[in-house]
């Protein structure tokens, strides 16, 4: 869940972690530190910002080419300035910084106290640490030799670096469970929790994997090892990821600029995939499963967030098109409730990041019980990118706003060529609707374009509705996800309690809700069951809720009913989810930033998941 950089090679290492700290802070930002090698190894750590790290260490001298730097999101104690990473050993020659969670650290600390180690944080890192002093002590092994025997009596997951004072040239890297990236430059390296912090440097980068450990030394080879003792050929990849695509490219936030970037990315994410020339469409990555998937007796989609809502839509389009039962499951509730699952099964699991923890853990449940898993992902290289048998990236980009907006779009895509491609190859529908639907799709990106021209209009009800403490997203059918999408993004980003649910559901609870103060936000766009919306929307209008409604351009009956209108242009019913989930979530961001908040990090989330 956190951020980790370090550096060693022929450049100061100071401005090139801080730099990389900002680049990862959307990972988690309860705290930083940092921690030089020069002679010795000096931390310096606080609650809060990379920026204020920044402040609170102006001044020192930041000497040294070697070096490491972190940003915490905690799990284990509170995020104070002792908690934070990094933490010493005790004779305070080895440094560590870890991402993620050593289940069994009770244990390990009562063994270590015994023998004679103090603990000054509440952490379970700090007992990684001593434990491979104690290693190193006893066994009189290399550092690297230590950190591998260690890992060897650790449970959990982590992402870890570690720096010794004894070994002024030498960084120790490993994972299991959490990202890890090393950038190879000339004579330089780089280790971070993805590529963003290293791609302003080198493109040749190495992907580790799970429960391997990498030897980093200037002047050498990297070399690398498992946990297990056996040697592993790191396998150097050249990575295509440009530096404008990380930055704020003149927007005030990443996430405005991500929402922005949507005509680009959804076209990005068809690219290759949808071939309008040939009336087709073709998914290389899952090729080879195509006929395993059009055998399923069922799909399930697992997910969380807002990757679960994609999944939501993927469900109504692959049974709409494919006429394949689908099932949406929460990947956190699907790996711990005993599911049944076969191998005539499909899973097909979503995120973001490719790192989500749950996701990860209902692959693998998945795959033991003999089905086919594919995943959806947008970072190339990520965990379930390689857990799964074969997959889709959704090519939106790097996201860094921690409110997913191009992703979700991306999904939906994704999603929506699958279903085209399935009910292709199995003859459901007549080909002229297909080709009207793949028709559609290719110019989706153009109706988004339109509805990010009304920005402003959109601005107009953030600026009546910025006070509110409760909202209400209602839609129906392929608008009931969206709204859920609507909600959490209103949620996540300006704290304001916000529900989405089917519009037809309100009659059973949240009509209770409605008055006068209660914005409702209705999904009802001139398609699927559009009669009943308004029926929804009369139901609203009646105990005098304020009413704002995604309308289909020109829908004059609605609009007679409704306090605002945004328009959206009018599309195939499937293709909605595409249009109307913009307006929200420009709304979501004004409100936000009307509201004074961190939009592009909110407080207590993080971007990757990387805990249970
Ligand atoms: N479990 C560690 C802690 O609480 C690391 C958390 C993180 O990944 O930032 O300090």
């Amino acid at each position: 869940m956190c951020g980790i950089v370090a550096y060693v090679g022929p450049r100061l290492a100071y401005p090139i972690l801080i730099k990389g700290l900002h680049r990862l802070e959307y990972r988690g930002y309860d705290s930083a530190g940092i921690c030089l090698l020069n002679g010795e190894l000096k931390v310096w750590k606080c609650k809060g910002k990379v920026s204020e790290l920044e402040k609170y260490i102006e001044g020192e001298k930041l000497e040294g080419t070697i070096g490491m730097a972190h940003t915490r999101w905690a799990t284990h104690g509170e995020p104070n300035q002792i908690n934070a990473h990094p933490h010493y050993s005790q004779s305070k020659h080895l440094s560590i910084i870890h991402n993620g969670i050593i289940e069994n650290y009770l244990v390990l600390r009562k063994e270590l106290q015994q023998r004679g180690f103090t603990f000054t944080s509440d952490t379970d890192t700090e007992v990684l640490i001593h434990l491979i002093e104690d290693i190193q002590q006893n066994e009189n092994v290399a550092v690297e030799e230590a950190v591998r025997i260690a890992l060897t009596q650790v449970i959990g997951a982590y992402a870890i670096v570690v720096l010794s004072q004894d070994n002024p040239d030498k960084i120790i890297a490993a994972r299991k469970g959490s990202p890890m990236v090393i950038g190879i430059g000339e004579d330089e390296f780089f280790v971070a929790s993805d590529a963003t912090p290293i791609i302003e440097y080198t493109n040749n980068v190495v992907f580790m994997n799970d429960e391997e450990i990498a030897i980093i030394e200037r002047h050498q080879e990297l070399k690398m090892r498992t946990v297990r003792n056996q040697e592993r050929t790191p396998y150097i990849q050249k990575l295509e990821m440009s530096l404008t695509a990380i930055e704020k490219g003149g927007f005030p936030h990443f996430m405005l600029k991500e929402i922005f970037e949507q005509p680009r990315s959804i076209l990005d994410s068809m690219r290759g995939r949808l071939h309008l020339d040939q009336d087709t469409v073709t998914l290389g990555g899952i090729r080879d499963y195509l006929p395993k998937i059009l055998n399923a007796e069922r799909i399930i989609i697992t997910a969380c967030g807002t990757s679960w809502h994609a999944g939501l839509v993927g469900e109504y389009i692959i049974e709409d098109l494919a006429r394949i039962p689908v099932e949406v499951e929460y990947s956190s509730e699907f790996r711990y409730r005993n599911p049944v699952i076969s191998e005539k099964d499909v899973i097909i699991a979503i995120s973001q990041s490719g790192e989500t923890a749950d996701t990860l853990a209902a692959i693998e449940l998945a795959k033991s019980k003999g089905a086919t898993v594919l995943g959806i992902c947008n970072v190339v290289g990520s965990s379930i990118a390689r857990a799964t048998h074969a997959g889709v990236y959704t090519h939106a980009g790097p996201e860094i706003g921690v409110a997913s907006t191009k992703a979700f779009t991306a999904q939906v895509v994704v999603l929506t060529l699958m279903g085209l491609l399935l009910a292709e190859k199995k003859g459901t529908l007549p080909e002229s609707y297909l080709h009207k639907l793949r028709l559609e799709l290719g110019i989706i990106p153009s109706k988004v374009e339109k509805i990010l021209q009304r920005a402003d209009k959109i601005k107009d009800i953030a600026t009546i509705y910025k006070d509110s403490t409760n909202a209400l997203y209602l839609g129906r059918g392929y608008n009931f996800p969206v709204a859920l999408e609507g909600a959490l993004k209103l949620k996540e980003i300006s704290y304001i309690h916000a529900e989405g649910y089917p519009a037809a559901e309100m009659k059973h609870g949240p009509i209770a809700l409605i008055d006068k103060n209660m914005p409702v936000v209705f999904i009802a766009p001139k398609r699927g069951i559009y009669e009943k919306v308004i029926t929804n929307i009369e139901e609203v209008r009646a105990r005098k809720g304020n009413i704002i409604a995604i309308i289909t351009e020109g829908d004059e009956s609605v609009r007679k009913l409704a306090d605002h209108c945004i328009e959206i242009p009018d599309t195939e019913e499937m293709l909605i989810p595409l249009l109307a989930t913009i307006p929200l979530q420009l709304l979501s961001y004004y409100v936000a930033v009307m509201r004074g908040c961190n939009v592009d990090q909110p407080r207590n989330l993080a971007k990757s998941v990387t805990v249970e």
